[in-house]
């Protein structure tokens, strides 16, 4: 499923509608966006992609929204940022973060483990 199927799903997602991260990520992305639905607000994304081998997750918090709210919307990023941990970014198997012999950092399985 590509990146713009995904936000296709979710019609109150606007604003930075790509991510720059591999495909095994994009279940999480889609998850997450399924969840900060339910609070009935416009998602406005603000950035998606990865950073030393880490799924970020850049979307403006509603201020409409009472302070309990926020802190949940907020929790539901977190929460698929920190999947992303133990998530391959190629196709979102069970993974761990590498690093590989050049420093770079990336989340995969033991199938794609070379960076
Ligand atoms: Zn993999």
């Amino acid at each position: 499923m590509p990146i713009h199927d995904v936000f296709a799903r979710h019609p109150l997602a606007r604003g930075s509608l790509h991510a720059s991260c591999e495909d095994g990520w994009l279940v999480l992305i889609d998850d997450c966006l399924t969840q900060l639905e339910a609070f009935g607000q416009p998602i406005d994304v603000l950035q998606i992609g990865e950073k030393m081998g880490v799924l970020q997750i850049r979307i403006a918090t509603p201020s409409g929204l009472p302070r309990d709210a926020q802190r949940q919307w907020e929790d539901i990023i977190h929460a698929a940022e920190e999947a992303s941990l133990e998530t391959c970014d190629v196709c979102g198997k069970a993974g761990r973060l590498r690093q590989s012999t050049t420093g770079t950092y990336a989340t995969r399985c033991d199938e794609h483990k070379e960076i």
